[in-house]
C-alpha cells in the first residue's frame, strides 16, 4: 500500500528565518518533501522570481482563483493577499511526498480544519530581539513595513500554543534535522496507520486459526 505524503504547516514570524529552513530541507531531502508555492499580489522582492518563491499576480487575478475554487486556502497578511494553489498540494500528497506550506497563523488554522491530519510546526527565532535584527538586517523592507511585521509577530505569538511543535531557529544545521526528524515521527503515528493496523488485525485472526 502506497503512504499518502503529510501535510506539514509551517508558520513563524517574519525573519524568523523559516524561508532558509524550508530551502535547506528541501535541498538536502528533495525526493521526499515538496514545497506548495503560493500566489500572492505582493510585489516581488529584489531576487525573487515569479514561479519560484511565489506566482506573483494582480488583485484580479487573485479574485478569479478565488472564485474558481483553485486555493485551498488564502489570507490577507500586511495589506496583501498570499494563498494555496489546490491542484499541486493534492497531487503531490496521492504520490507519497510530504507537502510543506509556509503560510502564516490564519491559514494554518483554515487547513487544519480542512483536513484535521496537517502537522502545523512553528519556527521562532531564540528571542525577540534576534527577530527585529533580523528583519532591519534584511535591508528590503522599509521602517513602516518592519513595524507592521513587529506588530504582526506580535498577534502572531498569540496563536503559538494552536501548533503542534515549536521550533527555535538558533543553528539552521540543527534545525533543518530537528524538523525533518518530527515529519519523521509522525509517519509512524498509530493514528495515520489505520489501514495497518486494520490489515495486521485481519492476518492475525487467519493466521490463528491455522495449524
Ligand atoms: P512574505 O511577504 O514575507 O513573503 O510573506 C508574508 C507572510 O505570508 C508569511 O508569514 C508567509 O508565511 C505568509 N504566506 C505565504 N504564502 C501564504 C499562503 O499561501 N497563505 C497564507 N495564509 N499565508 C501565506
Amino acid at each position: 500500500m502506497k503512504e499518502k505524503g503529510i501535510l506539514t504547516v509551517v508558520s513563524g514570524f517574519s525573519g524568523s528565518g523559516k524561508g532558509t529552513l524550508m530551502k535547506e530541507l528541501l535541498a538536502r531531502y528533495p525526493d521526499r518533501y515538496a514545497l506548495s508555492i503560493s500566489a500572492t499580489t505582493r510585489m516581488p522582492r529584489q531576487g525573487e522570481a515569479d514561479g519560484r518563491e511565489y506566482f506573483f499576480v494582480s488583485r484580479d487575478e487573485f479574485e478569479k482563483m478565488i472564485a474558481k475554487g483553485e486555493l485551498i486556502e488564502y489570507a490577507k497578511y500586511v495589506e496583501n493577499y498570499y494563498g494555496t494553489p489546490r491542484g499541486y498540494v493534492e497531487k503531490m500528497l496521492d504520490e507519497g511526498r510530504d507537502v510543506i506550506l509556509e503560510i502564516e497563523i490564519q491559514g494554518a488554522l483554515n487547513v487544519k480544519k480542512l483536513f484535521p491530519d496537517t502537522l502545523l510546526l512553528f519556527v521562532t527565532p531564540p528571542n525577540a530581539g534576534e527577530l527585529k535584527k533580523r528583519l532591519v538586517g534584511r535591508g528590503t523592507e522599509s521602517m513602516e513595513v518592519i513595524e507592521s511585521r513587529m506588530n504582526r509577530a506580535c498577534e502572531e505569538a498569540q496563536g503559538m500554543e494552536c501548533y503542534d511543535y515549536l521550533i527555535i531557529n538558533d543553528r539552521l544545521d540543527e534545525c533543518v534535522e530537528k524538523m525533518h526528524d518530527i515529519i519523521r515521527g509522525e509517519h509512524l503515528r498509530s493514528s495515520r496507520n489505520r489501514e495497518f493496523i486494520e490489515e495486521i488485525r485481519k492476518d492475525l485472526e487467519r493466521l490463528k486459526g491455522e495449524e
